[in-house]
């Protein structure tokens, strides 16, 4: 006679068992940086960048300002200082520190623009970084649980695998091939429990003969009839 109950027993064993694998491979996963978290990181990144540039933009025009405001101060110098006196050549002068003088402006003009963009991107990054900060803090937080789970279902585990030892033990080497056959077969579930004359898998009603025959100790393996479980009347 085939101990259904023993059965049975190994079976709701290895459905926690396989519950608690596919929990720790769902926290092996989320035990990573979050996608938002990376997507906040590189957009932070990409901010700090394009302040930097805009920052070295407003600099180099600073500088290149000076230098011409310069090249000005000596081109007028000249035009003043009364050494130059051909008049083709001091047209030329004037001519040369108007140019000057028109490039400065430019230049400045870009410095300037460059320095309002370079608030405005800083402004950004101020926000980009405290959403970063809020959202890694939260992310640490639920990571902190998730470990805590982790270690919690790796006990779980162990402990299901000796429990899974000695109720695979209590039962003979040809029930435990049945079991393992069916279950195999039946997706995970080789018995099923009748209760109201209707199959706990299948959910179809078993003809009365193989009903009491379940609830016979004495009687052979019942079967059900739809789905070919074995009926557990528990
Ligand atoms: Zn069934």
């Amino acid at each position: 006679m085939a101990d259904i109950a023993k059965m049975y027993e190994l079976q709701k064993i290895d459905l926690t068992w396989e519950k608690v694998r596919r929990r720790l491979t769902q926290i092996k996963a989320l035990l990573v940086e979050s996608d938002e978290l990376r997507a906040l990181r590189q957009q932070t990144a990409a901010t700090e960048a394009e302040l930097h540039r805009l920052q070295t933009q407003q600099t180099n025009a600073e500088l290149e300002s000076a230098s011409l405001a310069s090249r000005i101060t000596a081109t007028e110098q000249r035009l003043m200082g009364g050494q130059v006196r051909n008049p083709k050549e001091l047209e030329s002068l004037q001519a040369n520190v108007d140019a000057l003088k028109r490039q400065r402006a430019t230049v400045d003009g870009e410095g300037v623009e460059a320095l309002v963009k370079a608030e405005e991107v800083n402004a950004r990054l101020g926000q980009e970084r405290t959403t970063l900060q809020q959202v890694e803090e939260k992310w640490r937080a639920g990571q902190s649980e998730l470990t805590e789970e982790d270690a919690k279902m790796k006990r779980a585990y162990a402990q299901l695998k000796k429990q899974r030892e000695n109720a695979a033990a209590a039962l003979g080497a040809e029930q435990l091939k049945r079991y393992e056959d069916l279950r195999q077969r039946k997706a995970g579930v080789a018995i099923a429990v009748i209760q109201h004359n209707m199959c706990g898998a299948c959910h179809v009603q078993v003809p009365t003969g193989i009903a009491s025959a379940a609830r016979n100790p004495e009687a052979n393996v019942a079967l059900c009839p739809s789905c070919g479980r074995i009926l557990y009347a528990g």
